[in-house]
């Protein structure tokens, strides 16, 4: 397929008019692509006359004997941002920590710190360490709540949570980009902050410097269409480096212009979950408990890590599912997938009436205890609102079809 059959074949991705900007960018920058025999930079780059670096990738396998299992979870969004405050009520602490949306793993580490500092910060009670301490969840909220506890002391830790298995945490594609979420601008500085801090612990795992773990984060060049996308322009210049405009060629006659922020960290979600229980196991008491009211807990010190749950459990009307594809990749080539990439489509309808925002990402991830062949997983899709009764299960076949469309098969 050569550029032009691959432009028009994306502009059918979506079909709703109201991303018609994005549509043109889109257009836009692939033109630049065809008509730039000698892949040269636009104008609007400070010199034309660099040349643009040239990336080989060899697309992921993805007829369907090699796609895998195909997975259909649910993003906790909080509108305005996630909660991460505190309340005192009566005698108890409650701290709030849920609601990161398409973040959490990228927000996780940092946010457990903050949530717990504002705690620790609160002049009205005094924090004994070694009395006990509930955290609600067993997410990668809880579990990075927990271990930040630890951390600073705390003796008495108990998780309780409704299940530990299979969970939204386990299931995320892994990408370190504070993307998807629905902040307050007002607040943005903070997440921006919050998610630097969580970068520094996943950059200290990749390089084999952090105490506890050693595995389960890699830093892989992380492609998207254009800075903005990534959501990772404020990291620059505080730990990431600045991103690279580079034309991807997947060696069948298409080629892509992206740009690469090279330091891009990609965190293995069930690995890493299951390195975090590892790690809490001796050292926390973990509880199976569905939980009708926080009021059920009566230590002294709660944190809240109920992700959707909060809905019910904190009467948070702000809670709402956002609905994600995935699929699994299975016999692929390891080495063809050391990257992450992360492209938007236009929003578009589902069968159920629902809008879709569609999307075509990759990442490196593997499920636990398969094969080192099975590799790579596929998404996805935001679909806000949307729960187990519309299952929106067309949303695979159509990622499949975008993921050829984009690399040319
Ligand atoms: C398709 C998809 C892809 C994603 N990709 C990424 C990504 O690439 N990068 C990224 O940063 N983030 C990503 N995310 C987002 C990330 O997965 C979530 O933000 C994160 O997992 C939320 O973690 P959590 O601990 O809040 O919730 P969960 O993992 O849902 O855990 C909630 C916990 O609370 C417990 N609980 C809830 N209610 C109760 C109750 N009443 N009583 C007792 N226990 C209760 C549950 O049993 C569970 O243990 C993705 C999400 C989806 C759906």
């Amino acid at each position: 397929m050569n550029l032009d059959q691959s432009q028009s074949s994306n502009l059918n991705i979506s079909t709703s008019t109201s991303g018609k900007s994005s549509l043109n960018r889109r257009k836009f920058i692939y033109s630049i692509a065809a008509s730039s025999a000698a892949l040269y930079l636009s104008g609007c780059e400070k010199n034309p006359n660099t040349p643009l670096e040239v990336r080989n990738i060899i697309p992921p396998r993805l007829d369907t004997a090699y796609l895998g299992q195909e997975i259909l979870c649910y993003r906790p969004l909080r509108k305005g941002s996630p909660n991460m405050s505190f309340q005192i009520i009566g005698d108890q602490i409650i701290g709030h920590n849920y609601g990161h949306g398409g973040s959490g793993w990228t927000l996780a580490p940092g946010c457990s710190k903050y949530v717990i500092g504002l705690v620790e910060g609160q002049k009205v009670k005094v924090i004994d360490k070694n009395a006990p301490v509930t955290v609600i969840g067993g997410g990668i909220l809880g579990l990075f709540t927990a271990y930040e506890l630890i951390n600073r002391g705390y003796t008495k830790v108990t998780i309780v949570a409704a299940a530990y298995d299979n969970l939204t945490s386990h299931n995320a594609g892994g990408l370190i980009a504070p993307v998807s979420m629905s902040n307050d601008p007002q607040l943005q500085p903070l997440i921006d902050q919050i998610g630097i801090d969580a970068y520094k612990f996943y950059e200290q795992i990749s390089k084999g410097q952090q105490a506890d773990f050693k595995k389960g984060a890699v830093i892989v060049p992380t492609y998207f269409e254009n800075r903005e996308d990534s959501g990772l322009e404020p990291y620059v210049g505080k730990v990431m480096q600045p991103a690279k405009d580079v034309m991807l060629d997947f060696g069948n006659g298409t080629q892509r212009r992206m740009v690469s922020y090279d330091d891009g960290i990609f965190v293995d979600t069930a690995i890493m979950m299951k390195s975090l229980r590892d790690y809490l196991a001796p050292k926390v008491t973990f509880v199976t408990q569905k939980l009708d009211r926080l009021s059920e807990i009566t230590t002294p010190l709660v944190f809240n890590c109920t992700g959707l749950g909060a809905f019910s459990l904190n009467n948070d009307a702000e809670v709402a599912p956002v609905q994600g594809h995935l699929i699994m990749l299975k016999d692929q080539v390891p080495a063809n997938l050391q990257y992450m990439l992360l492209v938007y489509f236009n929003k578009a309808i589902t069968t159920a009436g629902q809008e879709v925002k569609r999307s075509l990402y990759v990442f490196p991830k593997q499920l636990l205890n398969t094969p080192v062949n099975d590799i790579g997983v596929l998404g996805g899709t935001f679909i806000e609102n949307a729960t187990p009764n519309t299952p929106n299960l067309e949303e695979f076949k159509i990622m499949v079809d975008n993921a050829k469309k984009f690399y040319g098969i």
